[in-house]
């Protein structure tokens, strides 16, 4: 340390090597660690100083605390055992991009204050439509759509919702009379959305057998709104809701939307990122009518959070309600009309440099290395949901989709939640219990970057002792 305070490039040359290496045991070893920490509330701040220190501390202190503080309070979301929510998956080539992008420090608010960081995200953007088979439109290069990369699904879904909403005030109507449309299935971030962006009036339409928007109840929705003197704006459908990854019939969603000039979104925040396999891509059908679209590489396509996608048919309305050129960010770049300044694009002004993760893990894996996990993840769901068949006491509560898998016990909502107890209580694998309509369910949802046969194999095993 000098007197600076500054590590020397020297010690920081030594400390990132100790580091990556403790990174990649803690990869190696992860399956080893309890999935869920043991921790009460509380535990891990009383394990901190009550101040902040007033002298420089080693590095290897810090290090230390790693183990001794951090791991012990972890849910472990990178375990080969993880089956719960949906995957938040990482992996080498995107954590190594997150340590150079936090090196650089930049702040891509404007193409001129990192012409890479904007145009590298554009680029790999538009490799992503062809990747995902979305409409060429959507890619900036070819436009008049584009994409941009956020934090989450949420912000995806929020933006629309303001641009919705801006578009039906820019026709006459008042705020207070704008609705948004989703199926009960939708994630909350659309309700969420809708209300942040200042629509009061939110309906979750009903669903069929499958758990997919009725297209006949959204047209009676909006019906009955137009009847009350409201004003239909914005419809959500679904590729993959959340509880049992159904997939709405966006085709006859976007011929409604149409019909009514509705804004139409597609939440694909986890399946989206199977399509880069050719044959899920049926269950995309109707996307290329869609206004906007978010997919989170961050849930299934091995690029750590945070890395929303976020693309918009038509990039104008969606930069004529962000955009605000204060003095200080004029320049001449933007002024020439030639460049993206994706800090018209959403709502922060600051951005990092998230596409070079995305970049990194799409050049590393290449499309087939992708293509490869997803399909072997798809493949273990389909192999546990015959497995779940074929028992006596359990029952599938909904198709397998993609990589989900849903099922109850066949006595009942008690006998559901004890054994997602035991399952979970064996430290090693982790499940999620959910309710629709009442009923008990446990959701597995393979798809960890680290899984592999063995691991379902030991989730059955679990599932078999605890029955
Ligand atoms: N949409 C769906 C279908 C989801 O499953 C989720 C989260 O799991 C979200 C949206 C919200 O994602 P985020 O956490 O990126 O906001």
């Amino acid at each position: 340390m000098t007197d600076s305070f500054h590590m020397t490039p020297d010690e920081f040359r030594r400390h990132g090597y100790a580091l990556v290496d403790w990174v990649a045991r803690y990869m190696a070893q992860v399956g080893e660690l309890p999935v869920q920490p043991k921790v009460e509330p509380g535990d891990v701040r009383a394990m901190l100083p009550s101040a902040a220190p007033e002298d420089p501390e080693p590095f290897e202190a810090l290090v230390r605390d790693l183990d001794a503080v951090v791991l012990p309070g972890m849910t472990q979301w990178q375990s080969p055992g993880w089956f719960g929510y949906f995957p938040a998956n990482t992996s080498p080539p995107s954590i190594l991009a997150e340590l150079v992008a936090a090196a650089l420090g930049a702040q891509g608010m404007l193409w001129s204050t990192s012409p890479a960081v904007t145009e590298i995200e554009a680029h790999v953007l538009d490799w992503l439509v062809d990747l995902l088979g979305l409409p060429q439109k959507w890619k900036t290069a070819v436009g008049p759509g584009g994409g941009v990369i956020q934090m989450s699904a949420s912000d995806s879904t929020h933006v629309a919702h303001v641009v919705a909403r801006q578009i039906a005030v820019d026709r006459g109507a008042s705020i207070g009379d704008v609705v948004a449309y989703s199926s009960s299935q939708a994630h909350s971030s659309i309700e969420k959305g809708a209300r942040v962006a200042g629509i009061r009036h939110v309906r979750l339409i009903d669903v069929d057998e499958r758990f997919a928007l009725r297209p006949e109840s959204l047209e009676a929705a909006i019906e009955r709104d137009l009847a009350a003197g409201l004003v239909p704006a914005v419809v959500t459908s679904a590729i993959g809701t959340t509880a049992t990854a159904a997939v709405d019939p966006v085709r006859e969603v976007a011929t409604i939307a149409r019909r009514h000039a509705l804004w139409h979104h597609v939440d694909a925040a986890y399946a989206g990122s199977a399509m880069i396999c050719p044959e899920f891509r049926g269950r995309q059908e109707g996307v290329e009518r869609a206004d906007s679209y978010v997919f989170n590489a961050h849930k299934w396509m091995f690029t750590n959070f945070d890395c929303s996608v976020f693309w918009v048919a038509d990039r104008a309305p969606l930069i004529r309600t962000m955009s605000i050129l204060p003095p200080y960010l004029q320049n001449a770049a933007s002024a020439s009309g030639d460049v993206i300044d994706y800090r018209d694009w959403h709502v922060p002004l600051g951005r990092r440099f998230r596409a070079l993760k995305l970049w990194w893990v799409l050049r590393s894996y290449g499309a087939r290395g992708i293509r490869h996990h997803i399909r072997e993840h798809v493949r273990l769901a389909r192999q546990f949901g015959d497995l779940v068949d074929d028992h006596p006491s359990l029952l599938r509560t909904a198709p397998v989709s993609f990589g989900l898998v849903c099922f109850r016990h066949v006595d009942g909502n008690g006998a559901t939640s004890a054994l997602a107890e035991a399952i979970n209580g064996s430290g090693s694998v982790y499940v999620t219990a959910s309710t629709i309509d009442e009923q008990r369910f446990l959701r597995v949802s393979v798809g960890a970057t680290a899984t592999t046969e063995q691991d379902v194999e030991r989730l059955w095993s679990i599932i078999l002792d605890a029955l």
